[in-house]
């Protein structure tokens, strides 16, 4: 079986020589309507393509990343394997296995190698539990696209409070939690809560990233504070969940595990799932209420 060192096509490392083996690999599949690469060892736009191409059509993944890792699903697929854990399994095993992993993993969960062998091993110890996996790798852009998404969300949740009956020093505070907000605007400024993962992009400057960064954390402690003090979750018709997203942390780009592939964000049963995640080897469950955020630095035990 070919074996490749490091990861190929879209942010990746691509090696002259894996470059090579990925694009004869891919050149031996009907990619139709993708002409046929150049094997040339340069990881180009084309690669990238019929990277996800290939991801979408051969290993059904809903959300390609155009990214082959050494030990990846891609790889395993495209180098002749079936892409599947388990050889000794039956086909109504694997079947069983992948409709357990559609159930439990939402479409919009981007994966790199190493989140998929994560995920693979984790969701049949998920079973009877109530949990969704909602994130996993996030590539740096997508990590500069989530400060947007948690700075506009939370816009809109102190906006929805000030429709709420609150005393007079909370709808000031709030009021200051917002006008805070707007001064330090992404570009655009909206459109990144109802749009896919990483739309739209945004155009800020990194000191304008870092100030928004400062001004998310701070508003989210603020605005958790104004919950409880206001009493905001009993006077909304809105899931106490809702509020309780407003106030998960946002890590500073570049700084998030996610980055790494081996983080992963659980929504359900949050005690039930930190169970399970301890009891399987992550190195850190941390509940930040609205989802569990969990990391299997050395895979899953
Ligand atoms: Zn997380």
């Amino acid at each position: 079986m070919p074996r490749i060192e490091a990861s190929v096509g879209n942010e990746a490392t691509n090696r002259d020589d894996d470059v090579r083996i990925v694009q004869q690999l891919l050149n031996r599949q009907d990619l139709a309507p993708l002409a046929k690469l150049k094997e040339d060892g340069r990881s180009g736009p084309a690669t990238v393509e019929a990277i996800r191409h290939f991801q979408s059509r051969c290993v059904g993944m809903s959300s390609p990343d155009g990214r082959v890792d050494p030990d990846g699903r891609t790889f395993r697929r495209l180098a002749g394997g079936s892409g599947e854990r388990g050889t000794g399994q039956s086909p109504e095993t694997r079947r069983a296995d992948r409709i357990a992993r559609a159930e439990r993993v939402d479409p919009r969960v981007k994966e790199n190698g190493l989140t998929t062998a994560i995920i693979d091993r984790l969701v049949p110890h998920l079973a009877g539990c109530r949990a969704r996996i909602i994130s996993g790798y996030l590539s740096d852009t997508d990590l500069f696209w989530k400060l947007n998404y948690h700075w506009e969300y939370l816009l809109q949740m102190v906006d929805h409070s000030l429709n709420l009956p609150v005393d007079d020093r909370f709808a000031k505070e709030l009021q200051t939690l917002a006008s805070g907000l707007r001064a330090c605007a992404p570009t655009p400024a909206s459109g990144y809560t109802s749009g896919a993962l990483g739309k739209p992009e945004d155009r800020s400057t990194l000191d304008e990233v870092k100030q928004r960064h400062r001004s998310v954390s701070s508003a989210k402690a603020s605005f958790k504070r104004v919950i409880v003090a206001g009493d905001l979750k009993a006077k909304s018709r809105k899931a106490a969940h809702a509020f309780d997203l407003a106030c998960a942390p946002v890590a500073f780009p570049g700084t998030s595990k996610h980055g790494s592939g081996y983080a992963l964000d659980i929504e359900g049963d949050n005690s039930s799932i930190k169970s399970i995640c301890n009891s399987h080897g992550a190195t850190l469950v941390f509940d930040e209420q609205s989802h569990v955020h969990v990391e299997f630095r050395n895979g899953v035990a």
